[in-house]
C-alpha cells in the first residue's frame, strides 16, 4: 500500500470507526432499558394474545352451546339431534360430554368423546334455573378422575351450561363438559421462556403438572410452592393483587381473568375467575443481554473487518481514481499541448483526433478531416508504394513503424516529418492507430546549412592552422595549442611544444623587464600588443608581431591566453638594414641623424644630460695606403666591433658617421664618466694591435676622440656636432690618440 493510498485508508477507517463508536454507545447505554421494555412489552402482548385465544375459545363454545339449542328448539327428534351432536363431538373433540337434563336436573341425552370412558357424575348448582335464553352459566372447575389402564390422573374442567327452551317454555339444560387442558397449554406455552401460572380460588396451580399429573394437592398450592413469591405478592401489589412488580431475581406480573364475562352478559351468574402469574427470572433479562452484548461484540469485529475491508478498497479506489484521473488529464494536457502533431485513428485508419499542433503543421482543423483518412496528407513523387507497404507490414506485424516521410500540407507545400506510428489494440479485435510527428523540415533544411557552414569552416581552419601563427597557453604559460604555420616559423613540432611553457621559444636578448610588463598586462585581462623577438630551435632570432587576448571558461574566469601573431622577421630585416652600415654593422648616419633629434627631446623631456664625440681613425690615408683598401676595410670594422662592444649601457649608440669617422651618442651621463667611456673605447682600439707603421701617433692603429657633454635643454643638433667636431679637431692637432671631452 502506498503513503497515498494508507492515508487515505486512515481516514476512512477512522470514520467509519467514529460511526460505529457513536451508534454503539448509544446503542449499549440503552440497551437494557430498550431490553427491558421489549421484554414487558413481550410479556404484555403475549399475554393478551393468549388471553384472546383462550377468549376465542369460549366465544366458540358459547357459539356451540347456542348452536345446540336452536337445533334442540327446532327439532324434537332425539335421533336427528344425536347426529347432530356427534358430528360436533367429532369436529370438536375436546369437548368431554354433551347432555341434555330435564328442568328437574334428570338426564334425557348423553353423548361422550370417545377418549372420556365413563359418565361424569355432575351435580349442577340450583342457579341454573335462572338462565334466560342465551345466558351461559360456567360452573366452578371440577376435577375429575380419570384412569387410563394403571395411570389416574385428575382432569381439570368445567360445566358449561345453557338453558334450552321449548318455544319460549323453558325445557331443560344443555351441559357441555369443557375441559381446562387447551386452556392451559394456551398459558404454559411461551416464546419468551415466561412461566405463567393459572390459579385458581382456591389457590391451586391449576397448570402445573407433575410427571403428567395435574396437582391438586392441598400441599401443592401456590403459597406453599411460591412461598416467598406469595409474600411478595401481597407485599407489592395493591389489594386486587394485579399489576407488575420487581424482585432481586424475578419480574412478576399478577393479572386476573373473568372467563364467564367472556361468554355472558348476566350479572347474576356468579363469575368464573383465574388469576395468572407471569414469572420472569431477571437472570433471563441479563442473560439476553449479554448474548446481546456478544452479538454486538462479534458483529463490531465483523463490522471493523468490513470497515477495514471497505476503507482498503475505497482507498485504493480513491486514489486509483484520482490516479487515474490525473493521468488522464496529464495525457489529454500533452496530448493538446505537445510540439509533436499527433493524429489518432481508428480501425478502419478514419481520423478520430488530431491535435493543435497537427494543425499548425498540416494546415487541416480537426472538424475539417474527421473521420477521413489520413490520405490526405499523401504526398506524389516522393515515395514508392513499397515503402507504403513497408510502413503497413510494420505496423501489423510489430505494431510500430517510425521513419522520415515526405506528406503535403493544406496549402499544397511538400514538408517532411519524423513519423511514429503505432498500432493499439484495446480487445482482441479492436484497434487504434497513434501516429505522432514533428517537421524537420526547416530543421533538415539548417541541418544542412550548418553542415556546409561547418565544411567552409573547416576550411577556414585549415587556413589558419596553415598560414596563421597561434598558440594557446594555460594561465601557468604552459602550451595548449599551436598551429602548423607557429611550427613552421619556429622548428619545432607540435608535439615538442604542446605541454611545455612557452619560455622554450624566448629570445635569451630578450629582457626580464620585457616580459614583466606584458605579463602584468595580460594577467590584468587586459589585451597585449606588441613585437616578441623569440628564438627557433636551430637558434636562428625571428620577430613575430602579438596579440595577446586572455581566454574566458562561463564562469567568466580567465582559463589561458590566446596569442596570434604576424611574422616579422623579414620586416625587421630590411627595418635593420635600412638603419645600419653595410660595411661596419653599426647604425649609419641616416639614423644618426633620426636618433640625435629623438634623443635630444627625450633627454629634454626628462632635464637630462646630452653626451656625443666624434671618434676619427688617425692617419688612416695613409693604411690605406700601405695595407690596401681591403685592410683598410677590415681595420674600420674592428674598430666599430670593439666601439660597439665597449659601449654596453641601453641608451648608448655608435654610429658610423662616414668615411673611418664614427659618432657615440649617450644621455644622462657626467663629463667624468663619459670621458672614462671615451677613454676606455681609445685604449680597447689601440689595444687590438691592429699595425699601422707609417702612423705617427703609435705603431697601431689609434683614434682621436673628440666629445661634449651638455644639458639637453641647451643643446640642439649642428650645435652638438659641431662642438664635438671642434674638440675632435683640436685633438688632431694636439697629436691624435687622445681624447678631449667638454662640458657645454
Ligand atoms: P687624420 O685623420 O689623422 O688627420 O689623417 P687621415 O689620413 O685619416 O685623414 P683623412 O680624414 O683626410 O683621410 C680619410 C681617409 O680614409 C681617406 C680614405 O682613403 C680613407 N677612407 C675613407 N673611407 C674609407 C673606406 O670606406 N674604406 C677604406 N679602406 N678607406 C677609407
Ligand atoms: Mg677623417
Ligand atoms: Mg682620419
Amino acid at each position: 500500500m502506498n503513503k497515498n493510498v494508507s492515508y487515505v485508508f486512515l481516514k476512512s477507517l477512522i470514520f467509519f470507526s467514529f460511526i460505529f463508536l457513536l451508534v454503539s454507545i448509544t446503542y449499549i447505554k440503552n440497551l437494557e432499558n430498550i431490553y427491558k421494555k421489549e421484554i414487558n412489552n413481550a410479556v404484555e402482548s403475549e399475554l393478551n394474545l393468549k388471553i384472546s385465544t383462550a377468549k376465542n375459545n369460549f366465544v366458540t363454545l358459547k357459539k356451540d352451546l347456542l348452536y345446540i339449542s336452536e337445533v334442540y328448539e327446532l327439532n324434537k327428534d332425539y335421533s336427528t339431534i344425536k347426529k347432530e351432536l356427534s358430528t360436533l363431538l367429532a369436529l370438536k373433540n375436546s369437548y368431554l360430554e354433551i347432555c341434555f337434563l330435564k328442568n328437574d336436573g334428570t338426564k334425557l341425552l348423553e353423548i361422550r368423546n370417545k377418549r372420556t370412558s365413563k359418565l361424569i357424575n355432575n351435580k349442577y348448582p340450583s342457579i341454573i334455573k335462572q338462565l334466560k335464553k342465551g345466558d351461559i352459566y360456567l360452573s366452578p372447575i371440577k376435577i375429575e378422575k380419570e384412569s387410563n389402564n394403571r395411570t389416574t390422573f385428575k382432569m381439570p374442567f368445567l360445566n358449561v351450561i345453557t338453558p334450552l327452551f321449548d318455544k319460549d317454555k323453558p325445557d331443560g339444560f344443555l351441559v357441555i363438559n369443557y375441559p381446562l387442558t387447551e386452556l392451559f397449554s394456551i398459558f404454559s406455552n411461551s416464546n419468551f421462556d415466561l412461566e405463567t401460572l393459572i390459579i385458581n380460588k382456591d389457590n391451586y396451580i391449576l397448570n402445573q403438572k407433575l410427571s403428567s399429573k395435574f396437582i391438586f394437592d392441598k400441599n401443592s398450592t401456590f403459597d406453599n410452592i411460591y412461598k416467598n413469591l406469595s409474600i411478595e405478592i401481597s407485599n407489592n401489589l395493591n389489594d386486587n393483587l394485579k399489576g407488575t412488580f420487581k424482585t432481586d431475581n424475578f419480574h412478576v406480573n399478577v393479572n386476573e381473568i373473568n372467563l364467564t364475562s367472556w361468554i355472558n352478559k348476566n350479572p347474576k351468574i356468579q363469575p368464573l375467575t383465574l388469576k395468572l402469574i407471569t414469572i420472569i427470572d431477571n437472570n433471563l433479562i441479563e442473560n439476553r443481554v449479554n448474548t446481546y452484548l456478544k452479538t454486538i461484540m462479534w458483529l463490531a469485529f465483523l463490522y471493523f473487518f468490513i470497515a477495514m475491508i471497505i476503507s482498503i478498497i475505497f482507498a485504493n479506489y480513491n486514489t486509483r481514481e484520482k490516479e487515474t484521473r490525473l493521468r488522464l488529464k496529464i495525457s489529454d494536457k500533452m496530448f493538446e499541448n505537445s510540439h509533436d502533431g499527433i493524429l489518432v485513428t481508428d480501425k478502419d485508419n478514419k481520423i478520430q483526433r488530431v491535435n493543435k499542433s497537427f494543425t499548425k503543421i498540416t494546415g487541416y482543423e480537426e472538424k475539417e478531416i474527421l473521420n477521413k483518412t489520413p490520405k490526405i496528407l499523401k504526398s506524389t513523387g516522393y515515395h514508392t508504394r513499397l515503402f507504403y507497404k513497408n510502413i503497413w507490414d510494420n505496423l501489423n506485424e510489430h505494431l510500430h513503424w517510425e521513419g522520415e516521410i515526405t506528406n503535403i500540407r493544406k496549402n499544397g507545400m511538400p514538408y517532411t516529418e519524423e513519423l511514429s506510428i503505432s498500432k493499439i489494440y484495446t480487445e482482441a479485435n479492436d484497434f487504434f492507430y497513434i501516429a505522432s510527428f514533428v517537421d524537420i523540415t526547416e530543421s533538415k533544411k539548417n541541418k544542412k546549412m550548418i553542415e556546409d557552414k561547418l565544411e567552409e569552416n573547416k576550411t577556414y581552419l585549415e587556413i589558419i592552422n596553415d598560414y596563421l601563427i597561434t598558440l594557446k597557453v594555460d594561465i601557468n604559460g604552459k602550451i595548449l595549442d599551436v598551429s602548423d604555420a607557429f611550427c613552421l616559423i619556429c622548428g619545432y613540432s607540435k608535439e615538442e611544444l604542446i605541454g611545455h611553457n612557452h619560455d622554450i621559444l624566448r629570445h635569451p636578448e630578450t629582457p626580464n623587464e620585457f616580459y614583466f610588463s606584458m605579463w602584468d598586462t595580460i594577467y590584468s585581462g587586459k589585451k597585449w600588443e606588441g613585437e616578441i623577438k623569440n628564438i627557433k630551435k636551430n637558434g636562428e632570432t625571428y620577430y613575430v608581431h602579438t596579440k595577446i587576448s586572455p581566454m574566458y571558461n562561463n564562469l567568466n574566469t580567465i582559463t589561458g591566453y590566446a596569442l596570434v601573431a604576424i611574422d616579422i622577421t623579414d620586416k625587421k630585416r630590411i627595418e635593420k638594414m635600412s638603419v645600419t652600415d653595410e660595411l661596419t654593422q653599426t647604425y649609419n648616419r641616416r639614423y644618426f641623424n633620426l636618433t640625435i633629434e629623438k634623443e635630444i627631446l627625450r633627454a629634454k623631456r626628462d632635464n637630462k644630460t646630452i653626451a656625443f664625440a666624434i671618434l676619427d681613425v688617425d692617419f688612416f690615408k695613409q693604411y690605406n695606403d700601405t695595407y690596401g683598401h681591403d685592410k683598410g676595410d677590415y681595420a674600420l670594422q674592428s674598430v666599430a666591433l670593439c666601439l660597439r662592444e665597449t659601449i654596453f649601457r641601453a641608451n648608448d649608440f655608435a654610429f658610423r658617421l662616414g668615411g673611418e669617422e664614427f659618432g657615440i651618442l649617450t644621455t644622462d651621463i657626467t663629463t667624468t664618466n663619459f670621458r672614462k667611456i671615451l677613454e676606455r673605447i681609445r685604449t680597447n682600439i689601440e689595444d687590438l694591435n691592429i699595425e699601422h707603421s707609417k702612423s705617427e701617433a703609435s705603431k697601431n692603429i689609434t683614434v682621436s676622440i673628440g666629445g661634449i657633454v651638455i644639458s639637453a635643454k641647451n643643446a640642439t643638433s649642428v650645435k652638438i656636432y659641431k662642438l664635438a667636431d671642434k674638440l675632435l679637431y683640436k685633438v688632431k692637432n694636439e697629436g691624435r690618440n687622445k681624447v678631449l671631452v667638454e662640458e657645454a
